[in-house]
């Protein structure tokens, strides 16, 4: 089975109209030849419109980097999923380690905001990942199978058939310590075991993407693993050579 690579970068609370505009035109111009990989940025949601304008017709994808549990109503300051349908946005993260630790973001919330994006044909991509107080007190598998399993009891398995998971060690996240490929390919291997237990034919398909300090020089040796699918990228997305070789290496 041969699994298409996605490389998406998560800009987090980054950027400006002016230079959005130059990583942009100069990431779509770096990616032009590539056809195999997915490439696609995740943007704050001001920045979603001037994402559609520049990014129409082009072989970069964009994302959101969070959305509401709630279809619309009275929430406050919260974005829909068909808010960022109406923006073109074709990926949302979901459940990623900063909206758990910093926004009380629960394993139950980010089943629901999952479910919320694939109603709207969004497709989620769902982060998982151990704390290095959990991985040294040896709950990283535990940990990662409750994050997944909210996912799927609330949605079941099949709803993997249209998402990316993305393993992010929190202990990895902008510290510059990445997990060696051999660490991030042993989780890899459990969450898909884990979901073949269900469904081996979803569990042979789903993308599983790593992040956590991902770079130019380490990305080729990650994303040779193979249950390495590509990568969820913070820092070096904001930068468009780095970003530009990290979707060449996938
Ligand atoms: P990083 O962030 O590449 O800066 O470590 C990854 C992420 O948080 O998705």
């Amino acid at each position: 089975m041969v699994r298409t690579g996605l490389v998406a970068g998560n800009w987090k609370m980054n950027g400006s109209l002016e230079q959005n505009q130059a990583l942009l035109t100069a990431v779509v111009a770096g990616i032009r030849s590539l056809d195999r990989v997915n490439c696609a940025v995740c943007v704050p949601f001001p920045y979603l419109a001037q994402a559609q304008v520049l990014l129409n017709q082009t072989h970069l994808a964009w994302g959101a980097q969070n959305l509401s549990q709630y279809t619309h109503g009275a929430y406050t300051g919260e974005v829909s999923a068909s808010m960022l349908v109406d923006f073109g946005v074709q990926f949302v993260i979901v459940g990623h380690s900063e909206r758990r630790a910093l926004f009380g973001e629960s394993d139950q919330l980010v089943a629901e905001k999952f479910k919320t994006a694939q109603t709207a044909k969004l497709i989620p991509i769902l982060c998982v990942g151990e704390t290095l107080t959990q991985r040294e007190a040896n709950e990283t598998e535990s940990v990662i199978a409750g994050q997944l399993e909210a996912v799927i009891e609330l949605n079941g398995v099949q709803a993997l058939a249209n998402a990316v998971i993305a393993y992010e060690p929190v202990w990895a996240i902008g510290t510059g310590k990445t997990a060696t490929p051999q660490q991030a390919q042993d989780v890899h291997v459990f969450i898909r075991d884990k979901i073949a237990t269900r469904d081996n034919q979803i569990a042979a398909n789903v993308r599983i993407i790593y992040g956590g300090s991902v770079k130019a020089d380490n990305a080729r040796e990650l994303f040779a693993m193979p249950d390495i699918d590509g990568g969820l990228i913070g820092g070096a997305s904001l930068v468009a050579d780095d970003f530009v070789s990290i979707c060449k290496a996938a």
